[in-house]
């Protein structure tokens, strides 16, 4: 089934015209009269959908029509999704970089092994991510996430204002908190919304990333509450 759409001047008596063309040019169509904004000036557009036998295009393609490309977008759910995908993998990526300094800076041994376990763990949730990408027959790309950006600022300004101090690790683990944090809300969002796709892979392997993400935030919880914060306290 084909679908476009016409343009067919500002003058609403012009659908008129478009209802005429299913007989003019012999095909089957439904005719769905939308409206948009073209430069500043309101216009009616007629959405075509080949139903039945093959249509003559070259024949559509007058002055008057316009692609679905050149249209402003009627975002959808699979959009939405898309777009959102593209915001967390720019997370993680950001997140590959910020892991590695934060291991560096910790002075507990199990928080830097806790930092360490989850950079490795964070390459394999890029992997997935890749995976997901494949199933929507996209290719793997970033959209710049200022959430994520602004939390992992934080956690440097931490690393600087805090350097040598007994606190460091109290507010390392807290930046990294907010971080899995940040990953638990989009991938439970990720995943919700794979459900109503019908992308039952990508259900899968969001869902196993999140439990991962859960899992960390847990275990940083249990540093925090077992030794990191009496040790900032008892300074
Ligand atoms: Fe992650
Ligand atoms: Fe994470």
């Amino acid at each position: 089934m084909g679908a476009g759409f016409l343009c067919f001047g500002n003058h609403s008596t012009d659908l008129i015209c478009a209802e005429s063309w299913q007989t003019r040019l012999g095909f089957a169509t439904t005719i769905e009269p939308l409206l948009m904004w073209k430069s500043g000036m309101r216009c009616d557009i007629a959405r075509w959908v080949r139903t039945g036998t093959k249509i003559d295009v070259g024949r559509l393609l007058t002055e008057s029509v316009i692609t679905r490309s050149a249209m402003p977008q009627q975002k959808n759910l699979r959009e939405l999704f898309h777009d959102t995908l593209k915001d967390i993998y720019f997370a993680e990526k950001k997140i590959l970089t910020a892991l590695p300094k934060m291991a560096k800076a910790a002075q507990s041994e199990e928080l830097k092994e806790a930092f360490q376990k989850h950079e490795s763990e964070t390459e394999e949730h890029v992997e997935r991510l890749d995976k997901v990408f494949a199933e929507l027959d996209a290719r793997p790309s970033g959209k710049t996430c200022d959430a994520i950006v602004g939390i992992i600022e934080e956690g440097q300004e931490v690393m600087k204002e805090y350097k040598g101090s007994p606190a460091l690790d109290a507010g390392l683990l807290a930046a990294a908190q907010a971080v899995e944090h940040y990953e638990i809300s989009r991938y439970g969002t990720l995943k919700t919304w794979a459900q109503e796709l019908g992308l039952e892979e990508a259900v899968q392997l969001l869902d196993t990333t999140l439990a991962e993400e859960k899992k960390t935030d847990e275990l940083l919880t249990e540093i925090a509450e077992s030794s990191v914060n009496q040790h900032a306290e008892a300074a």
